[in-house]
């Protein structure tokens, strides 16, 4: 017999589970069936796939049996099995990377944490919420020996060589006080219902009287037509391959046929998956060809940014050994998923159209996501713009450039944004004071990824893109006042040097002193931020002072004609115009000695 002991991680794992801070124990079951129907999909394959598997002969299914007296439960499955290696690397470790990172993730907040939990799948680890002792007996098909893995979840387990009738595995659960209940009839009947109905295997409930009764329906959901299934259908079916707890908002189910048949059944989660942005991103996805499970981990089976989508796809023209490698070339399947992507973007159309709430409620989690599609598929370009919804400067909510559209003035021919990294500090940038007055709607582009996207939307529905951040309007500066303000610009220039490129007269600014901003030819600020986030070395680009003519501030200082002043003044308008578009105000110490001196001297001045 040997000792081992669980990886750290699995330690933390089972300590959140065993102190119970997870209020619906019963889905520990579900966990152990969609193991066991892993397992079997796994055999099911190689059996139609490998000679060497084809003589292979014991039924495919799960059995539950249970002791109510000795409180012990068991579920048997006839797939691959584990042997000993494989049971160290399996129920010892958590080998993904995002597993491992949520567990880092967690807050220790019991009621959050549970929450998460629930929306993460917990798996294997999960029997210790009801079992205080797991046993798993483990033999392979074409291997003699047989293994059993023991544990009680408190930081070891063991394994040691044993005596297995037949391939497959059988966990047997002795479980804890508190959950005696599972050892009942009723009790396993309703969660097999609840959470495993389309398992497409049978599952079977060994009775007092030794006898197998069928407790699950065995069908691929997908597979049946749409009249023989009810909401709840769809919805239990949701929720076995998402292991979210919450309903979806909604599905799109297909059946294609004529030259290219398959299934599909695509589901839209309420609430991002956690993993959504995490290069290591689990895809949620499923290929099947001809009902037999082929793989979940292909990410490409729909674009990378409906990566929020689960489902199913059952294709019945692929061969069953399409190699998992050259999948992403196969033409079959990128017919399927042309077809699936229009599909599910109109259904999001349609939700759009008939609940905005919940289409708001839909973009607030998954908008970014989608938003990267407006660059990756020029094909459903247009539609993915229809889909967009952005905050504004005249309104609180979401707006469409469709509603932005209707809403413009008369003689309006562009549609107005401004971008930056923070909602707030552009809903108060001096550069939407002239829109504003005129009250001229500017739709602000507050993502990160708004930053890489939307430079490639020039226009929207023929009405072009005009980032307001880079309207030069120096020329409606009169001569005059040019000619009157030329000298100040220049003793400004003088001081400040390197740090502008240039300063000059705007129009645009109603009641701030001045606005900075950059060259149209240096990347702006999010461009900036995410090119360093990508590890590049991004020089600082040199911002531009524009000042407006009409402020006390400059008019005043024309008259009072003062070096002295208009060096610090120079310094604090400058400082405080990077400060309103989130730039970085370097010596702040500097700045606040300034401010202070301009005060004192201003006092009682007036
Ligand atoms: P996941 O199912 O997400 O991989 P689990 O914690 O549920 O994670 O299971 C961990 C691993 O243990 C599985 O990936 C599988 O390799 C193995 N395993 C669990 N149950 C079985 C089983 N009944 N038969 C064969 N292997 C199993
Ligand atoms: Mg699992």
């Amino acid at each position: 017999m040997a000792k081992h002991q669980f990886q750290t991680e699995v330690n933390q794992l089972l300590n959140l589970m065993i102190h119970s801070l997870y209020s619906n124990k019963e889905i520990f079951l579900r966990e152990l069936i969609s193991n066991a129907s892993d397992a079997l999909d796994k055999l099911h394959y190689l059996k139609l796939t490998d000679e060497k598997y084809k003589g292979l002969d014991q039924p495919e299914k799960i059995v539950i049996a249970y002791d109510e007296e000795k409180k012990t439960l068991r579920v048997s499955d006839t797939g691959i099995g584990m042997n000993d290696e494989e049971m160290v690397e399996n129920l010892g470790t958590i080998a993904k990377s995002g597993t491992k990172s949520f567990i880092e993730s967690l807050t220790g907040d019991a009621q959050k944490d549970s929450h998460l939990i629930g929306q993460f799948g917990v798996g294997f680890y999960s029997a210790f919420m009801v079992a205080h002792k797991v046993e798993v007996l483990s033999r392979k098909p074409l291997e003699e020996k047989a293994w059993r893995w023991v544990s009680d979840g408190s930081g070891e387990y063991e394994i040691e060589e044993a005596e297995k009738e037949g391939y497959g595995t059988e966990i047997t659960l002795h479980l804890r006080e508190e959950a005696a209940e599972f050892a009942s009839e009723w009790r396993i009947k309703s969660i097999v219902e609840k959470y495993s109905n389309h398992i497409p295997f049978p599952i079977y409930l060994l009775n007092d009287k030794g006898e197998e009764e069928q407790i699950n329906k065995a069908s691929a959901l997908w597979r049946l037509s749409k009249s023989e299934l009810k909401e709840e259908d769809y919805k239990e079916f949701y929720k076995q391959i998402s292991h979210d707890s919450e309903d979806p908002l909604l599905w799109v189910h297909t059946r294609a046929e004529g030259t290219l048949e398959y299934y599909t059944l695509f589901y839209v989660p309420k609430k991002a998956p956690i993993d959504l942005f995490r290069v290591d991103y689990q895809p949620g996805v499923k290929l099947y060809v001809k009902r037999v499970f082929i793989t979940d981990e292909e990410r490409e089976l729909l674009p990378t940014y409906l990566r929020f989508v689960r489902g199913i796809i059952d294709a019945e023209d692929l061969p069953l050994n399409v190699s998992r490698e050259i999948l992403q070339e196969n033409v079959i399947l990128s017919k399927i998923k042309k077809a699936s992507v229009k599909k599910i973007l109109g259904e999001l159309k349609k939700l759009m159209e008939k609940d905005r709430e919940a289409y708001e409620g839909f973009f607030a989690e998954m908008g970014k996501a989608l938003k990267e599609g407006i660059y990756s598929d020029f094909e459903n370009k247009e539609t993915l713009l229809d889909l967009m919804l952005f905050k504004s400067s005249e309104r609180d909510g979401w707006v469409s450039f469709k509603e932005y559209k209707e809403r413009m003035k008369e003689g309006q021919e562009k549609i107005y944004y401004l971008m930056g990294e923070d909602e707030n500090l552009l809903r108060h940038s001096p550069l939407l004071e002239k829109y504003k007055a005129e009250g001229i709607e500017v739709l602000l582009f507050a993502d990160e990824v708004d930053a890489i996207v939307m430079p490639g939307v020039s226009e929207y529905d023929g009405t072009p893109l005009e980032n307001i951040a880079n309207v030069e309007d120096e020329g409606e500066v009169d001569e005059k006042t040019k000619e009157k303000y030329a000298p100040l610009l220049a003793a400004m220039k003088a001081e400040l040097g390197d740090a502008v490129k240039e300063i000059r007269l705007t129009k645009r600014l109603k009641d701030s002193p001045a606005v900075v901003v950059f060259d149209k030819n240096d990347p702006d600020l999010q461009m900036q931020q995410i090119l360093r986030q990508m590890g590049q070395e991004v020089p600082e680009p040199t911002p531009i002072l524009e000042i407006n003519p009409d402020h006390e501030i400059f008019s005043r200082l024309l008259l009072v004609d003062d070096e002295s002043q208009t060096r610090e003044v120079a310094h604090v308008v400058f400082d405080a115009a990077k400060m309103a578009a989130g730039l970085e105000v370097k010596d702040v110490a500097d700045f606040n000695a300034r401010l202070n001196r301009l005060i004192a001297r201003a006092i009682g001045q007036a």
